[in-house]
């Protein structure tokens, strides 16, 4: 069974998220899919729907805390009050544009493993590594895992170059195998692939070797082509 995540990042109102995730629930409840869904709206958005849907919204991020004087971050009081227990760490916007380093990283995801909750786990390398080649890469991306519980069972990792992310550039067939292997190799965990993930190459992308789903930006904040690239991929 894939598992198909949407990342919002910063777009859609609580208007079109309503709407988007009405529109995919309906979907799934009318089809019989077996992919997982899982969702990730901004966090203004994560209480925005009439019924409960049948897949998984998740946050972003939020901080490893349940309150206090962190100012512009959620803890797990505001989540609880959305029941959200899925949660995205170590997304290369996160380390890369904001900052957070590995210890922060590591130390939000063993919070939120201690809580129990489903954590998706980015990690990739950026282009000036990639071009060092795949030894290179590959122990970037292990040190991405310091502090990490890699045994933990609510755990989906997602290997996402960063590269990839958002610039339209899909890694090929041959990096993405080489990584996913690799990686599969070390740690027994569902594994999905994100960097510019789109309707038209989703399938051939999910039929890969150790591919078990992707993560997907761009492609996926438009709900008629987020319904396609579930089509595709059942
Ligand atoms: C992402 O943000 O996780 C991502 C994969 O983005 P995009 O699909 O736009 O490359």
């Amino acid at each position: 069974m894939a598992i198909i995540a949407s990342n919002f990042k910063t777009n859609h109102t609580r208007k079109s998220t309503k709407e988007f995730i009405c529109n995919v629930n309906e979907y799934l409840k009318k089809n019989e899919i077996s992919t997982e869904v899982i969702v990730f709206p901004t966090s203004t958005s994560l209480d925005n729907f009439d019924t409960i849907p049948s897949f998984f919204i998740g946050a972003q991020n939020a901080y490893a805390t349940q309150r206090g004087s962190f100012t512009g971050e959620i803890g797990t009081e505001q989540l609880d009050e959305f029941a959200i227990k899925t949660i995205l760490i170590g997304h290369s916007e996160r380390r890369h544009i904001l900052g957070e380093t590995q210890e922060q990283v590591a130390q939000k995801f063993n919070f939120y493993k201690e809580l129990g909750y489903k954590i998706i786990y980015c990690i990739g390398e950026p282009l000036e590594v990639k071009e060092e080649g795949l030894n290179s890469t590959l122990e970037y991306i292990y040190e991405q895992f310091i502090g990490i519980d890699t045994d933990y069972e609510n755990l989906i990792l997602a290997y996402e170059p960063v590269w990839a992310i958002g610039t339209g550039v899909t890694a090929t067939n041959e990096d993405i195998v080489n990584i996913h292997n690799a990686i599969k190799e070390k740690i027994s965990k569902p594994l999905l692939y994100g960097g510019s993930v789109k309707v038209n190459n989703v399938r051939e992308i999910c039929s890969l070797n150790n591919v078990d789903g992707a993560l997907i930006g761009t492609a996926s904040w438009n709900q008629e082509d987020f319904i396609k690239i579930i089509e595709n991929t059942k």
